[in-house]
């Protein structure tokens, strides 16, 4: 048994759809189960349309639901030959773009946007994209049915990135999908979302299919998870920015989700972790490309000789430190910044702290950054009113930089080539990191140096 993802990109056009119709069919073998993104760049329109509808923009919000009711007609009338079959496709298609422009019009009437709504919003896309691959596969001869994730994934109510409750959701999984597979129904499920325990929607963050297929996979013992993107696979570095970035044969489950974490998009980073505890191995491979075996990403241990695997770089980021001479010795006041970041529900990229013990700063992302500065002003307040502590300095636009990869663990010198490459790219290192796993060495620089950091280091290591 196989589980496989398909991206956006992968459902977003008719000559992609095809493909797919393709590789499900020539797997059948090995009963397939489907999981599947959004058409390509529909949950962001989903989501700017949102912002149009709370500013009561009526027009613009027409525009958009037209747009997409017409890309997602051009394909039922091109895949879907079975006249019955596209007229009901395109009926419950209908359906749903009409309870869309409901939400858009709630959201316009109350002059009020949540997340909460958001992610009714953005789950549109992933219903919409299933509904419909689901009737192209019935309509190939391959017998499908479309599942609504919300029926198998219980979350709890932290709308926009919602936590899984794994008991729960295995044993939905389970005894939903064992029946299709044995009446040898290819089940093809929404990716991204889920529902809370009383049936409110939510989703698992964007890119959240990748978990999905992860989640799906191992609750059901698939033999392998496939991840199907517009890449060969996991990258030295990210081909948009890096010239010369080459695919990765085989990586560890440590190594995908350090490189994720710090913004290599092409897997989402909480993937690695169901597949993990059930020892599954993911494959990341090509929709345009499909006999190229990909990246493999198991348990096993490096199978090159490569020390160092992949260079990334994540944006929009701040720096926050708390600095003073009041700090020093004084026990607690990392436990205090960590207490007062949570308490704003603020996640930390990454942290460092001189020997000194006078500065310890904190990388967090941008859009966090008003609200942490303002909990660390009042929870140091009267340590900055007694000049024990200087006030919060911030430092915005800032990128971290992260080299990963599990030989350089007891390897000396990598540091020393890391900074020496950035030094002669002339980029200015404001901030290091190195976990004590020495899985990874982060540097953060100005987000302007970024990229040319990254190409630098890729040079150096020579992982073209
Ligand atoms: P999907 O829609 O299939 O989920 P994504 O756009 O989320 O696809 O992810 C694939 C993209 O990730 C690639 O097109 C590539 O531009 C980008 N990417 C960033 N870093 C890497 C990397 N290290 N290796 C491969 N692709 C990467
Ligand atoms: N459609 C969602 C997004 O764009 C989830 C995904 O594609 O993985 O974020
Ligand atoms: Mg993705």
């Amino acid at each position: 048994m196989i589980t496989m993802k398909f991206g956006g990109t992968s459902v977003g056009d008719i000559p992609r759809l095809r493909e797919v119709v393709y590789i499900v069919q020539s797997h059948m073998a090995k009963q397939p189960v489907v999981v599947a993104s959004a058409m390509g760049g529909v949950t962001d329109v989903l989501l700017q349309t949102a912002q149009f509808a709370v500013q009561r923009e009526t027009a613009r919000v027409e525009l958009s639901i037209a747009a997409l009711k017409e890309r997602h007609l051009q394909v039922a009338n091109a895949l879907v030959r079975h006249e019955e079959r596209r007229e009901e496709l395109i009926r419950s298609h209908s359906l749903l773009f009409d309870e869309l422009l409901n939400l858009y019009n709630g959201v316009g009437l109350l002059k009020e946007l949540s997340v909460r709504s958001l992610d009714a919003i953005a789950s549109f896309g992933e219903i919409l994209s299933c509904t419909q691959l689901a009737a192209i596969l019935t309509d190939s001869g391959i017998p499908a049915q479309f599942i609504d994730a919300r029926m198998l994934v219980r979350t709890d109510a932290h709308f926009g990135e919602a936590a899984v409750d794994f008991a729960v959701t295995n044993e939905n999984v389970r005894s939903f999908l064992m029946p299709l597979l044995k009446a040898n129904v290819v089940p093809v499920i929404t990716g991204f979302i889920g529902s809370t325990h009383d049936g409110l929607t939510t989703t698992l963050g964007r890119s959240g299919s990748d978990y999905t297929g992860s989640i799906v996979g191992a609750a059901m013992g698939s033999e392998e998870i496939w991840i199907w993107t517009d890449v060969d696979g996991v990258m030295t570095a990210d081909p948009r920015h890096v010239t010369g970035a080459t695919v990765l044969p085989q990586i560890s489950y440590r190594e995908a989700a350090e490189m994720s974490y710090f913004g290599a998009k092409v897997i989402h980073p909480k993937t690695m972790m169901p597949a993990i505890d059930n020892g599954i191995p993911i494959r990341i491979k090509n929709t345009f490309n499909p006999s190229h075996p990909g990246t493999l990403i198991s348990r096993a241990a490096n199978s090159t000789e490569r020390v160092v695997k992949n260079v990334t770089s994540i944006d929009h980021l701040s720096l926050v430190a708390v600095e003073g001479n009041g700090m020093v010795g004084v026990p607690g006041v990392s436990a205090r910044i960590f207490s007062a970041l949570a308490r704003v529900r603020v996640n930390v990229m990454m942290i460092s702290q001189a020997s000194s013990e006078h500065n310890v700063c904190v990388i967090i992302p941008q859009k966090d950054c008003h609200r942490a500065v303002e909990e660390l002003r009042s929870e140091f307040e009267t340590d900055i009113a007694r000049k024990a502590v200087d006030d919060i300095k911030r430092q915005d636009d800032v990128s971290i930089v992260a080299v990963v990869g599990e030989g350089m663990r007891g390897v000396p010198g990598i540091a020393g080539k890391t900074f020496s490459a950035v030094a002669q790219a002339n980029v200015n290192v404001v901030a290091i990191a190195q976990g004590s796993s020495e899985l990874n060495i982060s540097l953060v620089v100005n987000q302007c140096d970024a990229n040319r950091a990254v190409q630098a280091i890729h040079d150096a290591f020579h992982l073209a």
